[in-house]
């Protein structure tokens, strides 16, 4: 299957899924439905399906009026959120199964920035996974509905994904969320290499996605909590810290919700 971002709202990314033999697609994260269709009419596609990651605005803003648009479209969601993903259709409990166009595809139960947060996993497909917004390119959301112990198991289910697994997340978060990487960690090279790598994408007006999984563990200070250079510069600044790694996390999602690099 073919991946192709849309940038959506602000900074938000609905990705079309197009199975290139037959016109067949599916969107992930249809934030708004105007860009949306008028993308898969452009490509001549026909869409079968919305996969919503999370239950936010900028998530499924769209799902109403698409499912409106294209009667009888599925509409697959967490079970767990099914009451707040608009025009919901398949209830997806963690580690189910689904099938589209033509792909096989696992939910995995990611809670926190949600209560219901799923991402999806297609094991054939790069492999590739939609993150949505708990893991970023660099960084990770905020625990609007969950504990820092809670994202920490979250993203580690993510992390055990293989390694060149392409990551696909749902805002283009990555410019900013490197300098923060980048003071806490100033001499790793993965994470130096990465922000002029991304920052010239940026000022081409390009996307910074897809990452992969093993870039996030090289670079992303949300799975880095036992980097020595990380818990050296936190220890220097907070010298009374914890050195339980949920502590660390959750003093660096701490930092990060007041970090202006
Ligand atoms: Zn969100
Ligand atoms: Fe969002």
């Amino acid at each position: 299957m073919e991946i192709v971002p849309l940038p959506l709202l602000a900074d938000n990314y609905g990705y079309l899924l197009i199975d290139p033999a037959t016109r067949r697609a599916a969107v992930v994260d249809c934030s708004e439905a105007g860009p949306v269709l008028a993308e898969v009419e452009r490509r001549g596609l026909r869409l079968e399906a919305i996969l919503s990651t999370h239950h936010h605005y900028d998530h499924v803003g769209g799902n109403e009026d698409v499912a409106r648009a294209i009667p009888g479209i599925r509409i697959l969601g967490s079970r767990a959120d099914a009451a707040r993903i608009p025009a919901i259709t398949e209830l997806l409990d963690d580690d189910a199964e689904f099938e589209v166009i033509g792909s096989r595809g696992r939910a995995i139960l990611i809670p926190a920035h949600t209560s219901g947060h799923l991402a999806y996993f297609f094991p054939d497909d790069g492999p590739s996974v939609f993150s949505g917004d708990t893991l970023f390119a660099a960084g990770c959301g905020r625990l609007f509905e969950g504990s820092p112990a809670q994202m920490m198991q979250s993203l580690g289910k993510l992390a055990v994904l293989p390694e060149a697994t392409q990551v696909w997340c749902g805002h283009e978060y990555t410019e900013q969320n490197l300098r923060f990487a980048h003071d806490l960690e100033p001499t790793n090279p993965d994470i130096i290499a990465k922000r002029t790598r991304v920052e010239m994408l940026r000022q081409n007006g390009r996307p910074t996605v897809p990452s992969t999984i093993g870039e996030e563990k090289r670079t992303n200070p949300f799975l880095r909590c036992e980097s020595a250079e990380l818990r050296r510069t936190l220890l220097s600044r907070f010298p009374d810290l914890s050195t339980d790694s949920t502590a660390i996390f959750a003093k660096i999602r701490e930092l990060k919700d007041n970090f202006r690099g």
